[in-house]
Order: C-alpha cells, then sequence, then structure tokens
C-alpha cells in the first residue's frame, strides 16, 4: 500500500509499503477514505518529538471503510464506515473505566520509555512516535486499529468524510478545551491559536455559553475564520499587545477562561528532545515570539482556568507559577479524551448545530502529503486545515 512516512525533520514522503495485517482478536483493518495533517503532525516534522523512526508512517486522523475485523470485535461488520479516535484505548482498565482514554494504561507497549519523560505513560497514539507505542498510523491506504471494539465509531452514510472526519482528534480537542473551562453564561473565553483546534474551541466555547470569544493568532485569515467560528473579537499578536488588549476588553478583570490551542508551536526551539536527552535538566531557550501559554496565565482573571489542550513534550521554564498560586488559577489540560465526545459531538454535527467542514482548506491525494506538509506548516495559500484523500 502507499503510506505517507517521516524521514527526518521537514521531510516526508508518500511510499510502497507493506499492507498491515491483523495481529490481535481485537484488531480491525480499515481501508482509509480520508485523512488528516494534524498540527501535531508538525511537531514531528519539525523535528521536536524524540523517538520517532526513519520510516514510521504518520497520521493520527483517519477514518475509513473497515475491510477485515478480528474474531474479539463483535460490534464491527465488514463494510461498515467508522471515524477513529486518536487515542488508542482498551476500554477496561481503571483510566478508560474513568473516561481519561487518552491515558489509558493498556495501549502504550513502549511505557518505560514515556516514564522516563514524564513520570507516568499515557496511552498509545497512532503515528506519533515510539515513545507513545510506534503505532503506525493512517496517512495511507490502510491502517490497523487495536481495540477496534472500543474506539471506532460508525457513521450514517449521508454524512461526507469531510462533515466526520475531524471527530477523530481536533474536534473533541477543541471542545475539551473549553469544556474544561466551566464556562458560566456571561462569562469570556481567549484561545491563544487560531489553527484547527483553536478554531473548534472557538466554536465549543460558543456552544457551551460563553458571551464573548477572543481569538489570537498572527494570521490574519486564521482570524477571519475564527470569526467565522464565532469569535466576537479578534487580536493579531503582531499587532497589538495582548495583555493590555485583554484588559481593555474586560474592564481589567481578564478572560473567565484562557485556552492554550497554540502548543510547541508557540515555543520554538522547544525543549521536547532537549528534555528527553538530557534528561529533565534542560532550560527552555528564550524565543523572539511571546508565548502562549505563558500569556494565557499572566492574562487569565483571578480565580478563572487556564485550559492547556496545545502539545508540550518536555520542560518549559519561567513558567509563572507565583502567578497561579497567588490569584487562585486552576489549571486543566491533556490530550482528549476522544472516545467520551465521539457520539454527542456526532451527533451536534448531523443535528446541524456545527458545520466542521468550513476549516477545510485544502483536499489533496495521500501522494501529496509532503507538498500538504508543508503548505500546512508554513501558512502557504491560507492553508487551515488539509485533508488527504489515498
Ligand atoms: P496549528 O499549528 O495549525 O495552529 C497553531 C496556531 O497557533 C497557529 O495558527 C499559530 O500562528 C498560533 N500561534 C503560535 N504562537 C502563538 C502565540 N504566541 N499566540 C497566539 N497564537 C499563536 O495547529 P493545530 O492543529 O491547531 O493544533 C494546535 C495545538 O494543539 C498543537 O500544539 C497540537 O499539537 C495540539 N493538539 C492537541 C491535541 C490534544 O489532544 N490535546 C489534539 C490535537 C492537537
Ligand atoms: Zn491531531
Ligand atoms: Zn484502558
Amino acid at each position: 500500500m502507499r503510506a505517507t512516512q517521516w524521514m527526518g525533520k521537514d521531510h516526508v514522503e508518500v511510499n510502497e509499503v507493506p499492507d498491515p495485517r491483523l495481529l490481535n482478536d481485537r484488531d480491525a483493518i480499515v481501508k482509509v477514505t480520508s485523512t488528516a495533517i494534524c498540527g501535531s503532525d508538525l511537531h514531528l516534522y519539525d523535528g521536536f518529538i524524540p523517538t520517532m523512526k526513519k520510516g514510521d508512517i504518520l497520521g493520527h486522523e483517519f477514518m475509513g471503510e473497515v475491510v477485515e475485523v478480528g474474531k474479539g470485535v463483535g460490534n464491527l461488520r465488514v463494510g461498515d464506515r467508522v471515524v477513529v479516535p486518536f487515542p488508542i484505548a482498551c476500554g477496561a482498565c481503571t483510566a478508560c473505566e474513568r473516561g481519561l482514554f487518552s491515558v489509558c494504561e493498556n495501549s502504550n507497549p513502549n511505557a518505560g520509555m514515556a516514564e522516563k519523560l514524564w513520570g507516568h505513560s499515557p496511552c498509545g497514539i497512532y503515528g506519533y512516535s515510539h515513545l507513545v507505542g510506534g503505532y503506525p498510523g493512517g496517512q495511507a491506504e490502510y491502517a490497523r486499529v487495536p481495540f477496534a471494539d472500543v474506539g471506532p465509531l460508525k457513521v450514517e452514510d449521508d454524512l461526507t468524510d469531510e462533515q466526520v472526519l475531524f471527530l477523530t482528534d481536533i474536534f473533541p480537542t477543541g471542545y475539551m478545551g473549553a469544556e474544561m473551562c466551566d464556562i458560566s453564561p456571561g462569562d469570556v473565553v481567549a484561545v491563544w491559536g487560531a489553527g484547527p483546534v483553536g478554531l473548534f474551541a472557538v466554536a465549543s466555547a460558543k456552544m457551551l455559553g460563553a458571551e464573548r470569544v477572543i481569538a489570537i493568532d498572527r494570521f490574519g485569515y486564521r482570524l477571519d475564520k475564527a470569526r467565522e467560528a464565532g469569535a466576537t473579537d479578534v487580536l493579531n499578536y503582531e499587532e497589538v499587545d495582548v495583555l493590555d488588549a485583554l484588559n481593555e476588553l474586560t474592564a481589567g478583570r481578564g478572560p473567565d477562561g484562557c485556552i492554550d490551542a497554540a502548543g510547541l508551536e508557540a515555543t520554538h526551539p522547544t525543549t521536547a528532545v532537549d528534555a528527553y536527552d538530557r534528561a529533565k535538566t534542560a532550560v527552555m531557550a528564550e524565543t523572539e515570539r511571546p508565548h502562549a501559554l505563558r500569556e494565557a496565565i499572566m492574562a487569565c482573571r483571578n480565580g478563572g482556568t487556564v485550559s492547556i489542550v496545545g502539545v508540550y513534550g518536555g520542560l518549559m521554564d519561567k513558567f509563572p507559577v507565583g502567578s497561579l498560586m497567588n490569584r487562585s488559577l486552576t489549571v486543566r489540560t491533556g490530550q482528549a479524551h476522544v472516545h467520551r465526545y465521539l457520539k454527542p459531538l456526532y451527533e451536534k454535527i448531523r443535528d446541524g448545530e456545527i458545520d466542521p467542514t468550513f476549516l477545510i482548506s485544502h483536499t489533496l491525494p495521500l501522494d501529496r502529503a509532503p507538498e500538504g506538509y508543508r503548505m500546512f506548516r508554513d501558512k502557504e495559500d491560507n492553508c487551515t486545515k488539509v485533508v488527504l484523500k489515498p
């Protein structure tokens, strides 16, 4: 089959590789009909996540048709159309039972490696380095789906791939980012990053009842999309002082909820690799760009919530813990527990409450994945989200 392979920093290729096979009774094989490039993939492309190997198959946002099922998968049949959540989760461990699917205790065969860096291990993730399992990803013609009796959601034929594809990751991630802010009517929510995750966080904050939603980015075309998603205000951080502007918009108090949907993108050069290599002694270099997370903490109103869905890998120096402590802030974070949100968000799409297709800027054949990565990373041609068609 054809698959998108990580070949090194700034280098992906689409090549011929062996087809995946069933390895366990609870596996299914999915013939991928649509798959997307995520901001998280850019951290791999940029070389910021350790333990990638040359030739690893990328992609954790994919959907398609079930073509083979193991003996233990009673809920799926060949021919079913499914979306696949990016966290690989067993459904039965203590974490899964609590709905904490992205920290499943049974899906990362390389847990020891993750523990060295993070203390404990999160779940396995498709196409996202050996630190989280080394699972081949879904930017390919076929993918093996472990625990297929737990993860995949069947979708009805009257919904297009484009309408439901983002249930695999970014819609639940943006939604969880907003949900973690415990929004009350009248609340003001600010979102750092108007990429795909930030755009879903904006839309979700509106759905959850925020009165004002403020999107922050440096790309005008993404801020325009944020307005489409429901942002009441947008701030270009290259043009205004974000902290001053947020104070002005909130009578000096600051937003009730502050969502970091930028992550490593806002901290180049970051410390994931350093931290891993230097065993927790790395100190983050200051960069010329404002740091989204630090700004989110400083901006937040007293007693408010900082919600981090942007991905971080290592350490962050100059983390303003004093601001958190002295101002009674709450920090909530996590890789999205996608499984929790699949059905409720699917219903919102089916009921027409949201149309996720608004953020797709480019649809390309799988073979043009290298071009898709470059355009998405470099914000060429007003690129917001790339969908690949194997
Ligand atoms: P993206 O790279 O397209 O978007 C990031 C945006 O942040 C860009 O538009 C960029 O201009 C903006 N940005 C950078 N620095 C900023 C700053 N200082 N202030 C404001 N905006 C700034 O990526 P995406 O697909 O939207 O993903 C965003 C983040 O979410 C990534 O870190 C990704 O890894 C992460 N993510 C997390 C989860 C999860 O489960 N928690 C899931 C998917 C993605
Ligand atoms: Zn993703
Ligand atoms: Zn589990």
